[in-house]
């Protein structure tokens, strides 16, 4: 998809026709100019006969949706959408950082989010949290922790496949 022309503006206009008035829209470019009409009717007559397509609206949010996607790789600075060669998406690599058990404060102790194991104080040295990415409808608590690595992925993995699930985003995905 490339853009045919720098952006155009539709703008209205009003003007008497058999003592009536009536609406228009010139287009005009983005410095003011208001286009001549051999530089506009082929782009307005494609433009018509592409949003008369059949099902075109579903098309239009799926190419919407994969933009969102993309955007939020862009906004974001701690989530990463990478494409594999086919162009799907993947899931981005997990946020997750060691944090060792402070032996000077009082006991504690946390069941891991994935495997459910208790994790305290008194036996391990260390545990993992997860720092998600604050994206649309993505679901997670607000500390999530995991005993080790390898859970701590599972819990990335898993939440990011119910978000791509939940929005119907299996097709863009690998
Ligand atoms: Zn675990």
């Amino acid at each position: 998809m490339k853009p045919v022309l720098d952006i155009l503006f539709p703008v209205t206009v009003t003007a008497n026709q058999d003592g009536n008035e009536k609406e228009y829209y010139l287009i005009q470019d983005r410095h003011g100019y208001i286009c001549k009409s051999d530089e506009v009717l082929d782009i307005l007559e494609k433009a018509v006969a592409f949003y008369k397509r059949e099902d075109i609206n579903d098309w239009i949010e799926r190419e919407n949706q994969k933009t969102s996607i993309e955007l939020y790789s862009s906004y974001n600075f701690d989530v990463d959408f990478k494409k594999n060669k086919a162009g799907k998406f993947m899931i981005p690599s997990p946020q997750m950082n060691y944090k060792e058990f402070n032996s000077k404060k009082a006991h504690w102790g946390f069941k891991c989010g994935w495997c459910e194991s208790k994790v305290s104080s008194k036996t391990s040295k260390g545990y993992y949290t997860l720092s998600f990415p604050h994206i649309q409808n993505l679901e997670h608590g607000e500390f999530v922790r995991a005993c080790s690595k390898e859970c701590g992925a599972l819990i990335w993995k898993d939440t990011f496949k119910h978000w791509i699930h939940d929005n119907d985003y299996q097709d863009l995905f690998e």
